[in-house]
């Protein structure tokens, strides 16, 4: 029985804060205020709704960081957030970002727990970020960079304990620099540490493009919920990076025409359709130069999210649309690869405009869906095929879509509602079954 619920009437509502949080920042905010959204939606305990608002483990460090001048010695910040550790060990990208912070780490960590409560994973989420430019390092920096971070944090992670994966600005190399230092210290490799490894190392195949495919796979869905044929469609995908870049891709091979693209500096718009082959080609030798490539008019990433299409997938970074743009996007639905891409304030926008959004939490679970795969398979030392590991994450991201979507039908609210009600609903069993500790 649950010992979560006091004996005496229970208050509404969690306290308000009186203090402001360190983490208190306005994507903190947004994740909070969607908990309490669905919470108040789900009459959910207040006992457990208050331990959800906030992480259970929050790591700030900062250490030097020297650069290949031999000079200039930087002093770094970065962050560990293990939000829940109630469903077994935490599991969560690591962002490299100049702006990153506190909040923003503390957001994702959240959205990581809902994340792989839909897919029903056994982990909690967690999340880390480095505030620096990875852009502006070179490969060495990037390696002393990443190999002193993962000295810092080195006591809370682990394969049992919390297991970091690529996020925005970080890949496979720097998985693989995070699985040596660490197997260093221990004395023996231990590949479990990270996913998203290279396969050389015990990395999965299929995992590089295993959340722009469920991107897709929750595309497909939603079209055939709304009557719509993916084949033939009119595509527009901000960021090409992992998730984009592979999102597009996977799109144009379905059959739909991928009408604009856009990384940092600017997008290319083509309503004829872009080759995504030629574009790969163009930025081989242009860098991140999409703004130039001759096949398309070049756009800012603003005017690309207005563009007239059927399906908008964000898949750059958090706070794209909201109150001042959200009543100008002509897309018939949104799929967010992104974490975070939309405001509360825009998601009503949309809900009024009839404009079917796929959330983040469900849209681009598929990441951690295969990370999950790398686990298993490190731990049984038994790998799978490519055509194995896209088929059941098809199957596990079919099934995921359908169950929220029939309960979005059941409760008469959006994807977004439905998915978090979904999520925390099996957290709230989980933290009632183990009860409070002592
Ligand atoms: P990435 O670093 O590989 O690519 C990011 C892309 O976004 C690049 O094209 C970059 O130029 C562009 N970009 C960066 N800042 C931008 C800005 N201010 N405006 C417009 N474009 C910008 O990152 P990624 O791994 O593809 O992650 C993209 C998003 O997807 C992030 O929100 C991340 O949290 C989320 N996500 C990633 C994964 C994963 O497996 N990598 C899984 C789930 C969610």
């Amino acid at each position: 029985m649950s010992n979560h619920t006091n004996a005496a009437t229970p208050e509404p509502h969690p306290a308000p804060i009186q203090v402001p949080l360190e983490w208190d920042t306005p994507m903190y905010r947004l994740a909070v205020d969607q908990l309490d959204q669905t919470a108040e939606r789900m009459n959910l305990d207040p006992n457990i709704w208050e331990r959800l608002r906030t992480p259970q483990r929050a790591h700030v460090v900062s250490f030097p960081f020297r650069r290949d001048d031999y000079k200039t010695v930087e002093t770094v910040f970065a962050y560990r957030v293990q939000h829940l550790l109630t469903m077994g060990p935490t599991k969560g990208g690591i962002r490299y970002d100049e702006d990153v912070n506190l909040g923003e780490v503390t957001a994702l960590s959240m959205w990581m727990s809902w994340k792989c409560a839909i897919m029903n994973l056994p982990f909690g989420g967690a999340k880390g970020g480095v505030r620096i430019d990875p852009h502006t390092l070179s490969s060495d920096e990037l390696q002393r960079l990443t190999r002193r971070y993962t000295s810092e944090i080195i006591e809370v992670i682990g394969p049992d304990r919390d297991i970091p994966a690529p996020d925005l600005g970080t890949d496979e190399r720097v998985m693989a620099w995070i699985m040596d230092t660490y197997s260093q210290q221990m004395g023996h490799a231990v590949p479990g540490v990270v996913t998203g490894k290279p396969i050389e190392i015990g990395g999965s195949y299929g995992r590089r493009e295993a959340t722009g495919r469920g991107v897709i796979t929750c595309a497909k869905e939603a079209c055939r919920k709304i009557g719509m044929s993916l084949d033939g469609s009119k595509v527009v995908v901000q960021g090409f990076g992992a998730v984009g870049a592979v999102a597009a891709r996977l799109a144009s091979t379905l059959g739909a025409q991928v009408i604009g693209i856009s990384s940092i500096s600017g997008g290319t718009y083509n309503p004829k359709g872009l080759d995504i082959d030629a574009i790969d080609a163009w930025l081989k030798q242009n860098g991140d130069d999409l703004k130039s490539y001759p096949g398309g008019e070049p756009v800012t990433n603003q005017e690309l999210l207005e563009l007239p299409c059927d399906i908008l997938i964000p898949a750059a970074i958090q706070n794209q649309i909201t109150e001042k743009n959200a009543a100008s996007l002509r897309c018939k639905m949104m799929v967010e690869g992104a974490n975070g891409p939309t405001t509360l304030e825009a998601d009503a926008i949309l809900a009024d405009r009839n404009i079917l959004v796929v959330p983040d939490i469900l849209a681009n679970a598929g990441g951690v869906t295969v990370s999950y795969f790398e686990w298993v398979q490190g731990v049984q030392q038994f790998f799978w095929s490519e055509e194995e590991v896209n088929r059941k994450l098809i199957e596990l991201m079919q099934a995921a879509y359908r169950n929220v979507d029939q309960l979005a039908s059941d409760e008469g609210v959006t994807l977004r509602t439905a998915a978090l009600m979904r999520g925390i609903g099996r957290i709230k069993q989980a933290k009632h079954v183990r009860g409070v500790f002592p």
